[in-house]
């Protein structure tokens, strides 16, 4: 039901809780952040319930000095955060985003319904894919490692875009890969992708209340888009590739 992303310089972890705490309003029944380090550790803490029971799981700051992966991920400053409405699949831990691939590389979230999404899980688990929820989403991420591996050169960015071009539905996607440790790929169709527009950093969000905190200016983005975001600048293109127009704004309301 709320979707924010983040790269640039801060811990991700905290810009991405506090973002989830802007979008509570919005109503949810579970919750979920991953966060890539530089060295190519991708971590998810997922929780059902209210966003209190996915902070108790989170690793805490004080851990100073410590060199568990657990202190990487709160020095990794890229990720995404969730708060999940379920469709597909009860509202479980093990249905809350984010949703990862077999190999734990590629996390997305997602707000919306993939509408032919069991076609693509059948597809998927034909091949011998093990899906690891019952959600709607989960074909996504699966689809978008597989994609990447076949072509690596083009990044994450083609593999989304070959992604969202095969489904159905209404959606609000971010994309993670843990090889691509300083971007995140987002893409929307019928269903709300804002990007916040900051100073060596940026963010992405359904919803411009999540980074409010951080920057008022904004671009929104139009129907069938892709966004590319590094922490100096955002690249937004059509489901194939082709430079899109966006709409650049100045957020001058309270929230
Ligand atoms: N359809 C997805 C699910 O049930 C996403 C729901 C949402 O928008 O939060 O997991």
């Amino acid at each position: 039901c709320g979707i924010v992303g983040y790269v640039g310089w801060r811990g991700a972890q905290e810009v991405l809780v506090n973002g989830l705490r802007r979008l509570e309003y919005r109503g949810y029944d579970s919750a979920g952040v991953a966060v890539v380090d530089g060295k190519g550790g991708l971590e998810v803490h997922r929780a059902a319930g209210p966003l209190d029971n996915l902070v108790a799981v989170l690793p805490e700051d004080g851990a100073v000095g410590s060199v568990s992966g657990s202190s990487a991920a709160l020095r990794a400053t890229t990720g995404m955060g969730h708060t999940r409405w379920a469709t597909h699949g009860p509202p479980t831990d093990r249905n809350a985003h984010p949703h990862r691939d077999a190999t734990g590389k590629v996390a997305v979230v997602h707000n919306g319904i993939i509408e032919n999404f069991a076609a693509l899980r059948a597809e998927l688990e034909a091949e011998g894919v093990e899906l690891a929820s019952d959600t709607d989403t989960e074909v996504a991420a699966h689809l978008v490692a597989r994609a990447f591996s076949a072509d690596p050169d083009g990044g994450l960015t083609a593999a989304v875009r070959a992604t969202v071009a095969r489904l159905e539905g209404a959606f609000t996607l971010v994309f993670t890969h843990a090889d691509r440790p300083d971007e995140i790929v987002a893409a929307r169709r019928s269903s709300p992708l804002v990007v916040g527009v900051g100073q060596g950093e940026m963010f992405v969000a359904s919803d411009v209340a999540a980074f409010i905190d951080h920057t008022r200016d904004a671009v929104e983005l139009g129907q069938d888009q892709v966004v590319t975001l590094t922490a100096d600048g955002a690249v937004v293109t059509d489901f194939h590739g082709e430079t899109a127009r966006t709409r650049p704004f100045h957020v001058d309301w309270d929230i």
